[in-house]
């Protein structure tokens, strides 16, 4: 069972990165990313 997510940056909320995650591991995913809109490294948290 897996459901796709997107992440998006924390700084600007641009939508940047699309992926798949296990619907049991129920946890928010935070990831460090590059956004190309931030043009640097950004936080980018899960969002529906
Ligand atoms: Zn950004």
């Amino acid at each position: 069972m897996k459901t796709n997510i997107i992440l998006i940056c924390e700084e600007c909320n641009s939508r940047n990165y699309h992926i798949k995650k296990n619907k049991f591991n129920s946890t928010r995913i935070e990831l460090r990313k590059y956004c190309p809109k931030c043009n640097k490294t950004t936080i980018h948290k899960e969002t529906k």
